[in-house]
């Protein structure tokens, strides 16, 4: 039986990507890299349609923080400072970064799961004159909530700010409008909405952004500035995931032959709505509304007199992985993600067993 994963990345590989990491044993200095990077390279740019005037992709070993870190760190100008709006653990982990780097850093937190006050931004930014850019998480995975970006860019337009995404949980399902959102980057990973394997991640960066970049750089590996010259000139500071590139491109390939973003909304979309049905209909509340989650991963609060391990454990026998929640909520909620290659007859499998471990009315699976 194939484990079928229901948590934010890795996700469960299709035997399409699962077979190109079987490629050729391959040296990182050779042209047939340098042509695998390039092709990898053009197809992140056609998921949005961007042009490689203006846009490039930076190909990066290392998971979807080794992104966000390499974006942060390269993107604010030394005289720059950042303001991070905050609304769950990978917010929080930006203002980290940031902190770490010495990134002069504004938080505007809202609790988990509750919508980010645009007045308490523009507070920070009327008084703060340094701030060159705002980071902002598009889908918080912590709690499900797809942050609303277009208030935000335009608010951060009208203060001459730009922004950065974290976009390492929606980049391939949820609309980014990257010009008309000023944009500067956009960080993401193979792993997750994109179907590839964990150990690639990339930044869609605006050219003239890495030409600010802070010199001398604030990190000799997550150099964004020296990933990009080395990558148009088709060779790489250091030595890539060979493998994963392979899965990589399968990856983007079978993804844009799905018809890509729209496609891959709706299929995700579609498969939530099912499993929030099935979990409604056994009493099971979700912790946001439909309209405010992404379509990539809903919360669900874990009925009273049920523990996670349990119904964890009870599903996990069955062949399903679900998340537990994080930090605070790690006791009371449960995550449901709808990334990965999932037939019909798994999907029929899984509402079955969530029927059976959380039967309606409510019987609790004990620990
Ligand atoms: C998964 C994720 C990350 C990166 O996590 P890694 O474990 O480093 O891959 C960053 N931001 C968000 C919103 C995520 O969901």
């Amino acid at each position: 039986m194939k484990t079928i994963l229901l948590n934010p990345g890795p996700v469960t590989l299709s035997d399409r990507v699962r077979g190109a990491l079987l490629g050729p044993d391959l040296c990182h200095r050779e042209p047939e890299f340098s042509d695998l990077q390039a092709r990898i390279r053009e197809k992140l740019l056609a998921v949005y349609d961007l042009g490689g005037e203006h846009w490039a992709a930076v190909l990066l070993t290392g998971s979807g923080t080794a992104a966000v870190e390499a974006m942060i760190a390269s993107c604010v100008p030394a005289e720059g400072a950042l303001v991070v709006a905050e609304n769950g653990v990978y917010g929080e982990r930006m203002s980290a970064i940031a902190a770490a780097h010495r990134i002069p850093v504004e938080r505007v937190a809202a609790p988990w799961g509750a919508e980010i006050e645009l007045s308490e931004i523009e507070r920070v930014l009327a008084r703060e004159e340094r701030v060159s850019h705002l980071a902002i998480v598009q889908h918080e995975t912590t709690t499900g909530r797809l942050n609303r970006l277009e208030p935000v860019a335009a608010l951060a337009a009208r203060y001459g700010v730009r922004l950065l995404l974290d976009g390492v949980s929606s980049f391939g399902a949820e609309e980014i409008r990257f010009e008309e959102w000023r944009l500067d980057a956009c960080a993401a990973t193979a792993n997750k909405c994109l179907h590839g394997v964990p150990g690639t991640a990339f930044v869609l960066v605006r050219r003239d952004a890495c030409a600010r970049a802070p010199e001398p750089p604030r990190s000799v590996y997550l150099n964004l500035a020296e990933y990009l010259a080395k990558q148009d000139a088709l060779g790489t500071p250091f030595t890539q995931s060979v493998q994963t590139f392979y899965a990589l491109e399968e990856a983007l390939s079978e993804f844009l032959d799905a018809g890509g973003v729209s496609a891959r909304r709706a299929l995700f979309r579609e498969r939530m709505a099912r499993i929030r049905r099935v979990l409604e209909a056994s009493g099971v509340r979700p912790l946001l509304g439909a309209g405010e989650t992404s379509c990539v991963l809903h919360a669900f609060e874990l009925p009273e007199g049920n523990s996670y391990r349990a119904l964890h454990d009870a599903l996990k026998r069955q062949g399903f992985i679900i998340y537990a929640g994080q930090g605070a909520l790690s006791e009371r909620v449960f995550r449901v993600s709808a990334m990965g290659d999932i037939d019909d007859a798994a999907l029929d499998r899984l509402e079955a067993c969530l029927q059976a471990a959380l039967p309606p009315g409510g019987k609790a699976v004990r620990r």
